[in-house]
C-alpha cells in the first residue's frame, strides 16, 4: 500500500510487564462525573452521562519513572489539570450491559484530561462544541497501562493529583457518578466500542490552573503513577 501523505504512527501506551504495548484507537472521556467537581463546576444533580472525544493524537505517553513534557498550549490563559482513571477496552461491542462491562476492560492507567478551561467556558455560553477546549495537541497524558487482574480493585481506588508536590484533587474512584460498568453501558449505546479504545472516566474536585514549569504527579492506588512537567 502507499499513500499520497505520510500516514500517522500508530499512538501507542506501554504496559506493565509486557514487551508489547496497548495500541490507541479513541479517547473518550466523560463530562462532570464526580459530585463535587459538578458542584464546583456549577451544577447540580444527576444527569445522564456525556462524552466528548480527543483525537488518539493528544495522548502524551509517559512511561514508568519517567517525567513526560507537557507543551502549555496556544490561546489560553487558563489551562487546568483533571486527574482521572482511563479505561482501555481490550474487547469491543455495541449495546454492551453494565454487568458484563468489565469483560471488555484490558487495563487501567492514569490519565490527566488538560482543559483549556476558558475557552471552554466560552464555548458553554456560547453552546458551541468543546473541541478547543477540551481536543488539542498535547491534552491527554498518560501512564502505562496495568492488565485488569494486575491492578487490583480500581473501582474503590484512591485518585490524587499533586502540583509541585502540594495536593490539588485527592479523592476515590468510588465516588463516579457513573461507575465504570454504567459508562460503558452508555458509551456502547451511543458508539461501536472497539480494541484500542480509551475512555477518560471523570475527574474529582479540585481542578485548577498551571503554568510552565509546574510538575504535575497523579496517581490511582494500584497503578502507575503519571508524572509531567509544563514546559
Ligand atoms: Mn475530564
Amino acid at each position: 500500500m502507499s499513500y499520497v501523505v505520510t500516514p500517522p504512527a500508530i499512538v501507542s501506551v506501554p504496559v506493565v510487564g509486557r514487551a508489547e504495548r496497548f495500541p490507541v484507537h479513541r479517547i473518550y472521556c466523560v463530562g462532570r462525573n464526580y459530585v463535587e467537581h459538578a458542584q464546583e463546576m456549577g451544577f447540580t444533580g444527576r444527569e445522564p452521562p456525556f462524552f466528548f472525544l480527543k483525537p488518539a493524537s493528544a495522548a502524551v505517553v509517559v512511561n514508568a519513572g519517567e517525567t513526560g513534557a507537557l507543551a502549555y498550549p496556544a490561546l489560553t490563559q487558563n489551562f487546568h489539570h483533571e486527574i482521572e482513571l482511563v479505561v482501555a477496552i481490550g474487547t469491543g461491542g455495541q449495546n454492551i450491559k453494565a454487568a458484563d462491562a468489565f469483560k471488555h476492560i484490558y487495563g487501567y492507567g492514569v490519565g490527566l484530561d488538560m482543559t483549556r478551561r476558558d475557552l471552554q467556558g466560552e464555548m458553554k455560553k456560547q453552546g458551541r462544541p468543546w473541541d478547543i477546549g477540551k481536543a488539542f495537541e498535547q491534552s491527554a497524558p498518560i501512564g502505562p497501562i496495568t492488565p485488569a487482574a494486575q491492578a487490583g480493585d480500581v473501582t474503590h481506588a484512591d485518585i490524587w493529583l499533586q502540583v509541585n508536590g502540594k495536593d490539588r484533587q485527592r479523592s476515590n474512584v468510588a465516588k463516579l457518578i457513573w461507575n465504570i460498568g454504567e459508562i460503558i453501558e452508555h458509551l456502547s449505546a451511543a458508539w461501536d466500542l472497539q480494541p484500542g479504545d480509551l475512555i477518560y472516566s471523570g475527574t474529582p474536585e479540585g481542578v485548577a490552573a498551571v503554568v510552565r514549569g509546574d510538575v504535575l504527579e497523579g496517581g490511582v492506588t494500584g497503578l502507575e503513577t503519571l508524572r509531567v512537567r509544563v514546559v
